[in-house]
């Protein structure tokens, strides 16, 4: 099986490091081939997804991806920031479906911000729309204002907008997860506003017609960003669409102690997928060994569980994630007192270690 590496930039060479690591020590012989991305690929091939890259992302079985973006980019056109090659990764590919687990390891309770009994067993599942929204709709500008108030002045402009067959397969997504699962379904929008998604919400409505043993709810993006932090817990499944999904999963991120601990998956009809750590490259650790490579690596298995069928060597990962927790190594970001600091490596080097 072909896995494409795609490291990227900041601490996304470094975390990638470690997930190759564990997916080579985990047993069958997998095909790893590395490719330049985002600004790395910038400066090598001038463009941030190179078309030697994007070719290597489609034809291999999988994509194992660290993070893009650093600061130094900023002053570059738009179409040539770092950040266009996930965007353009998720849409030559057509990776729909974002998976963001958020799982509250019992011996990372006292890592979150929250209070132990609001977030200890949390394990909650958001499904975020990744190809269409705000994000990609068109028109999209910098204009002169044509509003009374402020004619003349420049205004920015983006265009939000989702068809229903787009809304279907994720609704569809969400509902097929949730039956493994708790069964239940909370779709966020912001029905009492905006079109979109009063349109989002009729179609949710429609197809649970056929899921009739997941429970559907709605919430607003407001309450929902509210009830996450007030009681997660009584979330299962939470479908969205691409803007509230980014930020709500950011937050979701944090109940479980860092965003360091959550992975990710984006996977296209065919369950082909991108698999990358939910957090960016962050530049301002990148270089220092002491970035979490768990996420990553958390990653990497739910890329063994879902598109390459193994789902037992995924399993194993996880659980020696956990062992490792449970034997108190812990990166900077997930450090507190009486647990033993350690590095990137030598994070990556004890997972190894707790495979066998
Ligand atoms: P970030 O996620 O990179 O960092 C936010 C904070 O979390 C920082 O303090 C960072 O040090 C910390 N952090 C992140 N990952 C960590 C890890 N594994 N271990 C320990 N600490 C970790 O977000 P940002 O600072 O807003 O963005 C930095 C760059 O990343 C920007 O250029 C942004 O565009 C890009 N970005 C890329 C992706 C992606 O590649 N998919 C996603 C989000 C942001």
């Amino acid at each position: 099986m072909k896995i494409a590496v795609l490291p990227g930039d900041g601490i996304g060479p470094e975390i990638v490091a470690q997930a190759v690591r564990v997916l080579q020590a985990i047993g069958p012989k997998f095909d790893l081939e590395e490719a330049p991305v985002g600004g790395a690929a910038y400066d090598v091939a001038g463009h941030p997804l190179p078309p030697a890259t994007l070719e290597l992302a489609k034809k291999a079985d999988a994509i194992l991806f660290g993070a893009v973006g650093d600061w130094k980019y900023d002053t570059l056109a738009r179409e040539l920031r770092p950040e266009q090659a996930i965007l353009g990764l998720r849409k030559h590919l057509e990776l729909f479906a974002n998976f963001r687990p958020a799982i509250c390891y019992p011996e990372l309770t006292a890592a979150s911000s929250l209070k132990p009994e609001i977030i200890g067993g949390l394990d909650i599942l958001i499904v975020r729309e990744l190809n269409g929204d705000i994000y990609f709709g068109q028109p999209r500008g910098i204009r002169t204002s044509e509003l009374p108030l402020f004619k003349g002045a420049r205004e920015g402009f983006d265009t939000m907008h989702y068809s229903e067959p787009e809304v279907e397969r994720i609704g569809h997504v969400a509902f097929q997860a949730a039956r493994k699962r708790g069964k239940k379904v909370c779709s966020v929008d912001k029905a009492n506003v905006l079109e979109t998604s009063q349109l989002w919400r009729e179609v949710m409505i429609r197809i649970s017609k056929e899921y009739p043993d997941v429970e559907l709810s709605h919430m607003y993006v407001d309450n929902a960003a509210m009830q996450l932090v007030k009681a997660p817990k009584a979330f299962d499944v939470v479908v969205t669409g691409n803007l509230f999904g980014d930020i709500l999963s950011d937050e979701a991120a944090m109940l479980t102690g860092s965003i360091g601990m959550l992975p990710s998956a984006s996977l296209d009809k065919n369950n082909k997928g991108l698999y990358e750590p939910s957090h960016g490259s962050a530049p301002d650790i990148a270089g220092k060994g002491i970035a979490n490579p768990l996420a990553t690596i958390l990653s990497a298995a739910m890329m063994l569980r879902y598109s390459l069928g193994m789902p037992a060597e995924a399993d194993r990962i996880e659980k020696a994630v956990q062992k490792v927790l449970a034997q108190g190594l812990r990166t900077a970001d997930i450090y507190t007192e009486g647990t033993k600091k350690v590095s990137t490596i030598e994070m990556g080097d004890a997972v190894v270690a707790a495979l066998s």
